[in-house]
């Protein structure tokens, strides 16, 4: 039971700035406790207490205590919710709601970092583009939310079908992106023939059988973002041109 709330503890995060709030507080109170070792305070409070008995003096001095114990338990569940909260606003702002992949935004700053990191490292990485084909249809037929659960379990086979170092995201309605470091095209091309089977094989309900295209690039050293995506959209629609459900490589 200690151990959980010591867990629980930890999970929340001690920021430099809390810290720092905490050591100053440490700091002054070790001060203060010289200080008054100096001046006999307690002891001057004693005497002062006797003096003015009808003051009630000596019965007050006890709720200081009782006053900044309980002044620290508030602090601390207070903290405690301000960083569940703070944890919670996070997880929303880089989520997609639907599906619960990462969404647009999110993608963007993963793969800015991750060209940073891949010239930085001499690495390539791979980039994904995964639209469902002929999506409109699904929703035209059986409506908006067979359409939302083709999209939920096309998220849930894109995360079944890559690695945990892979980032997988919400392009925007049907379309999904994916973000392979240190990956080679070789090693990409597997993987999205891989994808393309298990879309294939996959069970939509009453959606029937449903299918998607990917347009895979591998990233030239310094590529901008907005290139590198280019270049896989320009993939993927090749692939809707020549019939759908199949991969294209960018030369
Ligand atoms: P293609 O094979 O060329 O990709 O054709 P498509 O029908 O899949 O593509 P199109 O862009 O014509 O249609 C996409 C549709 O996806 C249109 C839009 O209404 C629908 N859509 C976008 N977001 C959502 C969503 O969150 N839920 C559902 N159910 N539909 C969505
Ligand atoms: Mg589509
Ligand atoms: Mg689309």
């Amino acid at each position: 039971m200690v151990n959980a709330a010591m867990n629980r503890f930890k999970k929340r995060r001690l920021t430099p700035a809390i810290k720092l709030e905490l050591i100053t507080i440490a700091g002054i109170n070790v001060l203060l406790f010289f200080w008054f070792a100096e001046i006999d305070l307690l002891e001057r409070l004693v005497d002062f207490a006797e003096e003015h008995e009808e003051w009630e003096i000596d019965e007050i001095i006890p709720l200081f205590f009782t006053l900044a114990i309980s002044l620290a338990v508030f602090s601390f569940r207070r903290w405690a919710e301000v960083t569940e909260l703070y944890s919670k606003v996070k997880t929303l702002s880089i989520q997609d709601p639907l599906t619960g992949l990462n969404n647009r935004r999110h993608f963007v700053s993963v793969l800015e970092s991750e060209i940073a990191r891949s010239q930085r490292q001499n690495r390539e990485f791979t980039l994904l583009i995964v639209d469902i084909d002929n999506f409109k249809s699904i929703n035209d037929r059986w409506g908006h939310n067979t359409g939302d659960k083709v999209i939920v379990k096309f998220s849930e086979l894109l995360k079944a079908g890559t690695r945990k170092s892979d980032t997988v995201a919400r392009w925007g309605g049907e379309e999904f992106i994916i973000l392979c470091p240190d990956m080679d095209i070789i090693a990409a091309e597997k993987m999205a023939n891989k994808l393309l089977l298990s879309f294939r094989e996959a069970e939509y309900d009453q959606a029937g059988k449903v299918t998607a295209s990917i347009g895979a690039v591998c990233a030239s050293p310094g590529e901008q973002p907005e290139s590198i995506i280019h270049r896989a959209d320009v993939c993927l629609y090749e692939g809707k041109r020549a019939g759908r459900d199949r991969l294209i490589i960018a030369a």
